[in-house]
């Protein structure tokens, strides 16, 4: 798959939901390419990405935004709270923001900063006890001390079990979004970034779909 078929799926995918075209960002998730392969994806113009790790990120995108110039790059994986103040430093958006303690730690960092990465929270849609994200029953309550703290609140953010159907995750997130007023919805990746859409995800973070599968060894 190439960026193009990415791109035109995205289209499809909107059109069919009967959204506006444009309505869908597309985050390139770069996590453990080849920077060969995320060079490619730049010189074709593209310029969001999404990253899961603070010091992979670091040791990347500084050199890579001084040679194409203003690129986004999202935090999507789990961030610990030491790393929050590299984090808010490196990324124009956070995904992952799942708990009291981290939400603090952004508040301060925003605070003594004046300016703050987007931030989206992520929901544990299918209460797995290995994943991370506040619980659904909790999120309510979550968002609203977030707003309270002043954070600037995007959206939610889920990753569905994996083999599960994720029809019904994408809907619960898309509904606890809305009862709250939020409309970012970042959510569905290679597999299922259509069927997401169908549910109004505001963002999609596709990787292998994009970059090929990615080599850990
Ligand atoms: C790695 C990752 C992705 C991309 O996954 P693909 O299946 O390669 O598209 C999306 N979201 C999160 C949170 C990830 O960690």
């Amino acid at each position: 798959m190439s960026l193009t078929d990415i791109r035109s799926r995205i289209a499809a995918a909107e059109k069919a939901a009967g959204r506006a075209p444009g309505s869908v960002r597309l985050i390139a998730v770069s996590k453990v390419q080849p920077p060969s392969r995320v060079e490619a994806v730049l010189a074709d113009g593209h310029r969001l990405f999404g990253e899961n790790y603070v010091q992979e990120a670091a040791g990347k995108w500084p050199e890579l935004r001084e040679r194409f110039g203003a690129v986004s790059v999202h935090m999507i994986g789990p961030l610990q709270t030491n790393k929050a103040r590299a984090a808010v430093g490196l990324f124009d958006a956070i995904h992952t923001l799942d708990r009291p303690s981290l939400a603090r730690k952004l508040a301060g960092l925003a605070e003594a900063r004046g300016i703050c990465p987007e931030l989206f929270i992520q929901v544990n849609t299918g209460a797995e006890p290995q994943k991370a994200g506040v619980l659904p029953d909790d999120a309510d309550r979550f968002i609203s001390d977030c707003r309270s703290l002043g954070l600037p609140l995007a959206g939610l953010m889920c990753i569905p079990p994996e083999d599960a159907d994720a029809a019904p995750h994408f809907a619960m997130l898309a509904k606890l979004a809305e009862r709250n007023g939020l409309s970012g919805l970042s959510m569905g990746m290679s597999a299922d970034f259509e069927l997401a859409i169908a549910h109004g995800a505001t963002h999609v973070r596709v990787g292998s779909a994009i970059f090929g599968a990615r080599d850990y060894g």
